[in-house]
């Protein structure tokens, strides 16, 4: 079918408004447009948790729902045995509380770009995991990117908490940025009203030397510490747009031991698997059980 020229630039705009945050990651970054350099992120002091009338992630840890395990709400630790074995490949739940996942919209959710070409030209040309084109994922993007319903006064009324995809030890804790970034789909730019355009983020460190990252956190509810540990579950924070972020949404980043971004989604005739518990739940978003073998924080590792 042909596309008109003025079709592509209207996609273009739309891929940028809705969600060119490529910028967001880490280690792909290669240029400033993130405005979260990987070095110094722990230097910036968390925030202040927030007074908790706007918006606190006070919901309880999740429990997890594993038939597997028998995981305890508390901080009860698993043994040994539950552990993952040397190798094994992180097995993640969604990153939002279960009590919050309607807030969350179904669709779109811009998934990692699976196309190696780059198109710095064409933000649409790319491929997700199942093979589709934008809008379900956009060319470079490095992570997962689940929109919050109703942008900016959802996240007014009290966002949505991010929870840990599986328990890990805190490498980054950044907070203190400006959380109301936006696109223009006029100027096909993201602003942040003048103030630096810096994300906030959450970075753990799970077994095996696995990585998640949690990114556009809302300004104050950064709610971990680098070198805490934390269970599969437990509030990082809430849902916020800060950084290079076009609307509030959650930018989910999966690295592997060797800091190479990994798609946590995955086809069914892939052979290395999905990296989520339940990739497709009932409303065909990951589910929310943890994996008993990765609800603990490890023991092997300690923050860089
Ligand atoms: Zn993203």
């Amino acid at each position: 079918m042909c596309r008109p020229r003025a079709d592509h630039r209207a996609l273009a705009a739309l891929a940028l408004a809705l969600a060119y945050a490529a910028g967001c990651t880490s280690s792909a970054d290669t240029d400033d447009r993130a405005g979260m350099p990987r070095g110094d992120a722990a230097d910036v002091p968390p925030e202040p948790a927030r007074d908790g009338t706007a918006g606190a992630p006070d919901a309880p840890r999740e429990a997890p729902a594993d038939a597997a395990g028998d995981v305890a709400a508390s901080d009860g630790e698993l043994p040994d045995a539950a552990r993952p074995g040397a190798g094994d490949r992180p097995r993640f739940r969604y990153a939002i509380a279960e009590s919050h996942r309607a807030k969350m919209m179904v669709r779109p959710v811009f998934h990692v770009d699976r196309d190696p070409a780059e198109h710095p030209e064409a933000p649409a040309l790319c491929t997700n995991y199942a093979g589709e084109p934008f809008p379900a994922c956009y060319d470079g993007h490095t992570g997962s990117d689940f929109m919050l319903g109703g942008g900016f006064a959802t996240m007014d009324a009290g966002s949505a908490p991010v929870v840990a995809a599986a328990g890990g030890v805190v490498e980054v804790a950044e907070d203190g940025h400006y959380d109301r970034c936006r696109g223009n789909v006029e100027t096909l730019e993201v602003t942040c009203d003048g103030h630096e355009m810096r994300a906030n983020f959450v970075r753990l460190r799970h077994a095996n030397g696995w990585s998640s990252l949690y990114y556009h956190l809302k300004q104050g509810s950064v709610a971990v510490s680098v070198g805490q540990r934390v269970a599969c579950g437990d509030v990082l924070g809430l849902v916020g747009s800060s950084g290079r972020s076009t609307l509030p949404h959650l930018h989910f980043q999966v690295e592997s031991p060797d800091g190479e971004v990994v798609d946590p989604f995955a086809r069914a005739d892939d052979p290395a698997g999905s990296l989520f518990v339940e990739q497709a739940a009932a409303d065909g978003r990951p589910g929310g059980a943890c994996d008993a073998r990765w609800a603990n924080p490890p023991d092997d590792v300690s923050p860089r």
